[in-house]
């Protein structure tokens, strides 16, 4: 991997990218020496950066470039290129806490704010997957893993307190996006905040209602209160199904620019919420009733294999990788007391599952009521029909976020989400 450290930032263009870049062994090397040769596509679709593809002709490369801005909102919003910096530090320890699962790195450059990395092809992202129907067999396993290893891995569970407590106050710097998390997810779908939008005027009573349902906001802020204060693990900070890009065999998640130390349910719940609307929205995106049922079927059955894999991942790293701070062997197996860490293990998974249904609930209702929707629902295009999908997923998302100390098994919720895929909401 290279690295430059160059001043004077500038936003590339697709005219003047293979020029700027054009002197790096390290690309050249890979794309091929004749850099006029190159091609240069911008395809950023995501809603902060530039996001451009080269090809040349020995090979191709992604090139992510922070912008000075949010460019969802244009440049009334200022955000810092520092991000760059944390998704390149995030990318690097999930690469080696989870192999094969990120896209390699090629390059940073910290001055420009850019990361130069594989391209992934013929991979799509997740999302569209699911809004075209399209099921993708090793993707739950696969998330699974991920989260399973990149959250065990960066925890007080596996790290020395020295190692922990750096990376600690090396992410905390990431404040900006930080209070972007705190603010969009947590708090503004809950008051008139400006930037909030919503099916109109479909949900405007739900809307309403909202301002006076004192449990969701009380829940809300206690799902806040962890992410603030629990410094569980690095997360990967917006693990939802635009930042995972897949094939039928592959899968990797990029876009780890929200990266902080956070509960380990942030990242399960932020999917697993994400997966649920994606159920939802199906009914807004088939012919005639009914006749995506297997996919939404494949929908649950992904939701639940993410659970079940990231446990049983997790189990197996608490049982033979538990080198950190926390529950040290010296305290059970060393003496014999396997039970003893079978007994904790199960204490902090419970306490994981719980904070990962609040989070779902809350993603789903930032996801409606806030700033950034997603595909699945944006794309059904009559605003009715759009408000039957998120009203559903609003019913499912609230009853997760309030009684997520009292919902044992997924299957359960997935039954309820089955009879509320059925009612029509008003
Ligand atoms: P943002 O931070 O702006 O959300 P993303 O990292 O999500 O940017 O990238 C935006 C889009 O660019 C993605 O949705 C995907 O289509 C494309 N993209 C990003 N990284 C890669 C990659 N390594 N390979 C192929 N496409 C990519
Ligand atoms: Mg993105």
């Amino acid at each position: 991997m290279g690295v430059t450290v160059t001043t004077n930032y500038q936003p590339l263009t697709t005219d003047c990218l293979a020029r700027r870049l054009g002197e790096l062994p390290v690309l050249r090397r890979r794309l091929g020496e004749d850099v006029a040769a190159w091609q240069v596509r911008e395809v950023g679709d995501g809603n902060l950066n530039l996001v451009f593809i080269v090809e040349g002709e020995s090979g191709s490369a992604v090139v992510k470039q922070a912008l000075p801005y949010v460019r969802l909102v244009g440049d009334s919003w200022p955000l810092p290129l520092k991000r760059a910096f944390f998704e390149f530090n995030a990318l690097q320890r999930q690469a080696a806490r989870a192999p094969g699962l990120v896209p390699e790195i090629y390059h940073v450059d910290d001055a420009q704010a850019l990361i130069v990395m594989e391209f992934l092809t013929p991979h799509i992202i997740l999302r569209k997957g699911m809004v075209a129907g399209t099921i993708y067999p090793q993707v739950a396993r696969h998330l699974g893993i991920f989260m399973a290893h990149s959250l065990f891995k960066g925890s007080d569970l596996h790290m020395s307190t020295r190692d922990r407590k750096r990376d600690l106050a090396l992410f905390a710097d990431n404040v900006e996006l930080c209070d972007i998390t705190e603010n969009l997810i947590f708090s503004d779908p809950y008051f008139e905040a400006k930037l909030n939008r919503h099916t109109r005027p479909h949900l405007d009573d739900y809307v309403a209602k909202l301002r006076a349902d004192r449990d969701l906001k009380v829940a809300a802020q206690q799902m806040k209160a962890a992410f603030c204060a629990n410094a569980q693990t690095l997360l990967h900070g917006d693990l939802h199904a635009g930042s995972v890009m897949v094939t039928p065999t592959d899968t990797r998640v990029i876009d780890p620019e929200f990266a902080v130390y956070g509960p380990i349910g942030f990242d399960i719940g932020m999917l697993l919420g994400n997966f649920w609307m994606a159920y939802f929205a199906q009914a807004g995106h088939e012919a005639h009733p009914g006749v995506r049922d297997d996919y939404r079927n494949w929908i649950l059955a992904t939701a639940a294999e993410c659970w079940t894999v990231f446990q049983q991942e997790f189990t197996e790293l608490w049982r033979h990788e538990r080198t950190g701070i926390l529950f040290e062997r010296s305290l059970f197996e060393d003496q014999g007391d396997t039970l003893g860490s079978e007994q904790a293990l199960h204490h902090y998974l419970q306490s994981i599952w719980r904070d990962s249904l609040g989070f779902a609930g809350v993603e789903m209702h930032r996801r409606i009521l806030g700033l950034a929707h997603v595909h699945e629902l944006e794309s059904i295009e009559d605003p009715a029909r759009r408000a039957v999908s998120e009203r559903r997923a609003l019913a499912l998302g609230r009853h997760l976020a309030v009684n997520r100390d009292r919902l044992s098994s997924i299957h359960d919720i997935h039954a309820l989400a089955q009879r509320i895929d059925k009612e029509n909401l008003s």
